[in-house]
């Protein structure tokens, strides 16, 4: 089995510092295993994406050197490796699940959702609308049909007493999540679009991935996933969590507290050898307990379960320190020359600085 792996962002603003972490780790084990490393645009969501975010995301990952064997501007051979050049197929994998009762088109609309969701919530207990919420009687279907109504296509998911449902985590083992707080999950949009869940599962079947390394945040995804796997009679890719980046005060990674886009790293003059050297110590190590080693580095050691739970801290302190050692420790002087002019000299920080500056001056010597 050759290993496959991938990072899946969506281009809706600046490419995150969380992305390349993830993307680092699912490089790594993939290329330790001798396996592929695969990029893949969720840009199911029409209104947020954006081309310029994709370009940057693509600029930035390159600029770590966490390349890609597959992806929308090299292809391969399961392409196309953007998510809105794929609608025919989900909509397909979306009726074959209606076909086979796994899921139904639902005709509610959304002010009689807020009143189930309201009912729901006096009732207490478990907030998820499941089908027997949604039904609506034949009539009224046929009516709304009828008058070309919206609708969406929804995953039929266990009831709230039907138990838990049990994940496998590569890091944590098994996981529990109760049926109770998963929603009847849309599954195709009412203008054709897939949901992340629908298009997630069928193109990292597609695709061939066999490991899914990502953000904790999506493990109250996993059942749904689980469930869809299940209803194609799909293999599930094994599954593995990492946790997310934290502030230094061990809250979630925020703008507000730090920068969190890497290309600000890129324009601030960090070295992008000691970026990604610093995302690797985000809950990882190496055996010998090195702190400062390079991509190889990694990738020859690396070891999944060396990941630690505790929340890694994404501390601009510690990265300046290493960034420092790496001005000082593994530049040359005529590499620092090199280095240091593609920075300065950058066509794009000139184009944006001179008009500023040549305002300015009398002579050069003065910026
Ligand atoms: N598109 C999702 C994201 O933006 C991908 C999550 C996943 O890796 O499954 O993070």
């Amino acid at each position: 089995m050759t290993i496959r792996t991938r990072i899946a962002p969506s281009p809706t603003g600046d490419p995150h510092v969380g992305t390349a972490y993830i993307a680092l780790f699912n490089m790594c084990f993939a290329k330790q295993h001798g396996g592929k490393f695969i990029l893949r645009i969720e840009d199911t969501d029409q209104t947020r994406s954006t081309p310029e975010s994709e370009q940057a995301i693509l600029d930035s990952l390159r600029w770590l050197g966490l390349d890609w064997d597959e992806g929308p501007d090299c292809g391969g051979e399961f392409g196309p490796y953007r998510q809105s050049e794929r609608k025919d197929i989900y909509r397909k994998y979306a009726e074959e699940l209606v076909v086979k009762g796994h899921a139904f088109h639902c005709y509610r609309t959304s002010e009689e959702l807020d009143i189930l969701r309201a009912a729901r919530r006096e009732a207490g207990g478990h907030t998820a609308l499941k089908l027997s919420d949604l039904a609506l009687p034949n009539s009224v279907v046929a009516e709304r049909r009828a008058a070309n109504a919206p609708s969406v296509i929804r995953m039929v998911v266990p009831e709230a007493d039907e138990g838990v449902c049990e994940i496998d985590d590569m890091l944590r083992g098994k996981i529990e999540l109760e049926w109770g707080m998963v929603d009847a999950q849309i599954l195709l949009k009412s203008d054709g679009m897939p949901t992340y869940h629908l298009a997630n599962v069928v193109d990292d079947h597609l695709m061939q991935i066999t490991h899914v390394l990502r953000g904790e945040e999506w493990i109250n995804s996993a059942p749904k996933h689980k469930l869809l796997y299940q209803y194609f009679g799909w293999d599930m890719p094994k599954l593995c969590h990492l946790p997310l980046l934290r502030n230094t005060d061990k809250s979630k990674l925020s703008k507000r507290k730090n920068p969190t886009g890497i290309l600000y790293y890129q324009r601030m003059g960090y070295l992008p050898e000691a970026m990604t050297n610093y995302l690797g110590l985000m809950g990882w190590s190496m055996p010998d307990e090195r702190e400062m080693f390079s991509l190889e580095g990694m990738i020859e050691h690396f070891n999944i379960e060396r990941v630690s739970l505790g929340g890694p801290v994404f501390d601009t302190e510690k990265l300046d320190w290493l960034n420092g050692r790496y001005i000082r420790e593994s530049l040359s002087d005529a590499e620092f020359i090199q280095r240091i002019s593609q920075w300065a000299f950058h066509p794009e920080r000139l184009e944006a600085i001179v008009p500023l500056i040549k305002q300015r001056i009398e002579r050069f010597s003065d910026i």
